[in-house]
């Protein structure tokens, strides 16, 4: 039974300057890559279920699935619902085993932003749940990333930020300080400098969404300012999708089995890449005796 208070865990990690990776699981595939490259590298980890997703699969199959990955794993997983759009379905996913929300309601005004986030704050603490909100807005650039968060980026306001975490009492904050949502063109300039007036700002962990496309000397530097959770998953479909391209021309007349059969592979090489480089390799034991299951 390895399924531990997300909260302890990413206070762990904020404690420690490192990042916890939470990935966005699509099939049963991306669940064993993931599980299979946290205990390879002995990392804590997140699996995450994005509801802008659930018109590609059915969540109330999946979750099952991950729920009992979680209970078999040797390494610490939590378990959260990402991108939730309303308090119904941070409900519903709290319900079907999820032990961490993410409400996204970043597109809204910041007084209706803290209002629905405030009321998911409210339901999920009294089920022990931690919630990460957003402020400031993390927009898609290509891809599926894009067309599920479209419109301009919005950079986080520190004194927004620090206003929002009050009001809310959220756990976790996600900030926007240049990464996309989705595929991105050439490198993502980081705001480092707003990043590091938001932490002064805020007491509490900061989530970085739109992982993908960013440099190893950019992620070193995350985890030192205050960034303990990174979403990632563009980058784990594009290698998917590649392993199954590779397989096609050599075999074009390959079944589905055939054709997939390196996917687990390459998607859990890519997570294990980006554990390491957040710094959370390793440190499963200690998550394991410190964080209450
Ligand atoms: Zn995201």
């Amino acid at each position: 039974m390895a399924l531990v208070n997300m909260r302890d865990m990413i206070y762990h990690a904020y404690k420690h300057n490192y990042a916890v990776g939470a990935f966005d699981l699509v099939s049963l595939d991306f669940l064993e890559a993931v599980i299979g490259a946290a205990e390879s590298c002995r990392a804590s980890i997140v699996l995450s279920i994005a509801e802008p997703h659930f018109e590609h699969y059915d969540y109330e199959l999946l979750l099952p699935a991950v729920e009992a990955a979680a209970q078999r794993a040797s390494v610490p997983v939590a378990i959260q619902l990402d991108h939730g759009s309303s308090l119904a379905s941070a409900i519903s996913a709290i319900n079907r085993g999820c032990n961490g929300v993410m409400l996204d309601a970043s597109r809204q005004e910041l007084p209706d932003n803290i209002t629905t986030t405030r009321a998911v704050v409210d339901m999920a603490h009294r089920c022990g749940v931690p919630v990460t909100g957003e402020v400031g807005y993390v927009a898609g650039y290509e891809g599926e990333g894009a067309l599920l968060h479209p419109g301009e980026a919005a950079f986080t306001v520190p004194a927004e930020a620090k206003a929002y975490v009050e009001r809310t009492n959220v756990d976790f904050l996600a900030v926007s300080i240049g990464t996309v949502q989705g595929r991105m063109k050439g490198r993502a300039k980081l705001d480092f400098q707003r990043l590091k007036l938001i932490n002064q700002a805020v007491d509490v962990p900061l989530v970085i969404h739109g992982g993908s496309g960013l440099n190893e000397e950019q992620f070193r530097k995350l985890p030192s300012m205050g960034v303990a959770k990174i979403n990632y998953y563009t980058a784990l479909s594009d290698v998917a999708a590649e392993a199954m391209r590779r397989r096609t021309k050599a075999n074009p007349d390959g079944s589905f089995i055939e054709l997939k059969r390196d996917v687990k592979e390459a998607v859990g090489e890519e997570v294990e890449r980006c554990l390491r480089l957040w710094g959370s390799a390793g440190r499963a034991a200690e998550v394991l005796t410190q964080c209450r299951p």
